[in-house]
């Protein structure tokens, strides 16, 4: 498959350098909050790279997307909850893992935190492996990244040496390309803050030396074949990653590094838009979804309509346009079930056949789920004409759907929304505790009370049942 290389600013054909399979990192949430539907879109487009890897290319995957919880936003936002930072950042991982499941994404082989023991121990390896190659200088307590050491410091980025101030030092884990500096790798203890020792004196580690050595720990020799994440992850986060693991294990980090253009936000349709930033505080996370009355399938089938080098607006109405055309897919699938039996249409397994390549070739010309989308539409249309004329009979359905679930294990889409048609429209936790607050209340004699909660679990569609001393549910 060809796949767009940010590090050579060129597409090029991938396949993974050993055995088969595909060793491949994606910066993970930093957990200070509730990823917001712009991370997500970011995720989901890195999830589909992941699924057309494994079930159209057939390689084996060994995918790692790390929990940043420890970095200037998560320790900020922990003190303001006076939390300890591990049960702070716990919380977003939760919420991260709920809000996954519910868009789909495939369960990543390994999912390390930050903080566990190991990553600690491993970013302290690193950072020694730096010092004895001599890309390091300790100021204050901090140790820092020396970027003049590197002569390629600024290839993923391109960055313009000219610009660059040797020795100048830059203590935050965020800031713009023109503050190019020497980074902190390892920050020395505050007040107040979370602070390790493995064996480099106390302190906490700086953003971009966490991923480096998890990926270098969890995914074997470098180079890599994947680095994945957000555009704006390229500078400084990537940059400085490449720094970290080239300058401490001298080889290449990764061999392809691939970028998410950012999802924007626009109220209007043709109004102005701009990057959905928690910074900005335009938001909108998967529960904003759920209050508006759509499904998690529908976001996913709206980021997939986008190319992910393109930047994708996102408004209610664009929504509205995702879920009318996931019915449509829906409908024409319900459609099949009820052709009348008639015998098979000989030209079928061609058009099938012609529509399975277009897709796939399409998935395997950088991600065009754009493209692959329209392939699958065009075929919906022309078997709708043929259902409509009576040509389709139940034998050929069959192929008919296989084929779409073919489709399906790259984008993901259908089988969210059969899931979600099957699950019941309240968790089954809260159905549980709203049937024994019924008893009690009916033993309290209050009847008002319990046939409240009846009615209000009727309305949500969960009908109750009496038998006796139990009481049954079930989806209207
Ligand atoms: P963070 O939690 O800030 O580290 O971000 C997690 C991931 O979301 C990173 O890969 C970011 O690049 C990505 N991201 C952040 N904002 C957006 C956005 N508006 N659209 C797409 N991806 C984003
Ligand atoms: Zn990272």
């Amino acid at each position: 498959m060809r796949l767009y290389n940010t590090l050579t600013r060129r597409e090029e054909e991938f396949a993974p350098a050993a055995d088969g399979q595909v060793r491949m990192y994606t910066c993970g949430l930093t957990v200070y909050a509730r990823g917001h539907i712009g991370n997500f879109r970011t995720f989901v487009a890195l999830d589909v790279l992941r699924r057309a890897l494994r079930h159209q290319e057939g390689y084996g995957m060994r995918h790692v997307m790390n929990f940043t919880d420890v970095d200037d936003r998560t320790i900020l936002e922990s003190q303001k909850a006076g939390l300890p930072l591990r049960e702070y950042t716990g919380r977003y991982i939760e919420a991260f893992l709920e809000d996954a499941a519910a868009l789909g994404l495939e369960p990543v082989e390994v999912s390390p935190r930050a903080t566990d023991d190991e990553n600690v121990a491993a970013m302290g390896e690193t950072i020694r492996a730096l010092e004895a190659n001599g890309h390091t200088y300790r100021s204050d307590g901090s140790i820092y990244f020396k970027i003049a050491t590197l002569p390629d410091y600024g290839k993923l980025a391109r960055l313009d040496h000219a610009g660059m101030k040797s020795g100048a030092r830059i203590d935050s884990d965020k800031y713009e390309k023109e503050d190019a500096r020497d980074f902190v790798l390892w920050k020395a203890t505050q007040p107040g803050e979370p602070a390790w020792d493995p064996g480099i004196g106390p302190g906490r580690p700086g953003w971009h030396i966490e991923c480096s050595a998890m990926a270098l720990r969890l995914l074997g020799e470098p180079p890599i074949d994947i680095h994945a994440g957000g555009i704006d992850l390229i500078f400084p986060h990537h940059e400085n990653e490449i720094a970290q693991s080239e300058g401490a294990t001298r080889k290449p980090f990764s061999r392809f590094w691939v970028h998410v253009e950012h999802l924007m936000i626009e109220e209007e349709p043709g109004a102005g838009s701009e990057k959905m930033s928690k910074s900005l505080g335009n938001v909108y996370n998967l529960q904003d979804i759920a209050e508006r009355g759509f499904r998690a399938s529908t976001l996913r089938y709206l980021y997939l309509g986008v190319h992910y080098r393109k930047q994708l607006k996102f408004s209610w109405t664009a929504m509205a346009q995702a879920e009318e055309a996931v019915r449509r897919l829906v409908d024409f699938l319900a459609r099949l079930e009820a052709l009348p039996v008639r015998p098979a249409r000989p030209d079928l397994a061609s058009r099938l056949e012609a529509a399975g390549t277009a897709f796939a070739s399409h998935i395997a010309d950088d991600l065009n789920t754009a493209a692959a989308i329209g392939v699958m539409f065009d075929l919906v249309r022309a078997l709708n004409s043929s259902i409509d004329a009576g040509e389709l009979g139940a034998s050929d359905a069959e192929a008919v759907r296989t084929l779409f679930e073919r489709f399906d294990r790259v984008l993901g889409v259908l089988s969210l929304r059969r899931a979600e048609d099957e699950r019941p429209p309240v968790p089954v936790e809260e159905i549980e505790r709203l049937i024994g607050a019924r008893r009690d209340a009916r033993l309290a004699r209050n009847f008002a009370e319990a046939d409240r909660i009846r009615k209000d679990l009727d309305a949500r569609g969960i009908v109750l049942e009496d038998t006796g001393s139990t009481t049954r549910w079930k989806r209207k």
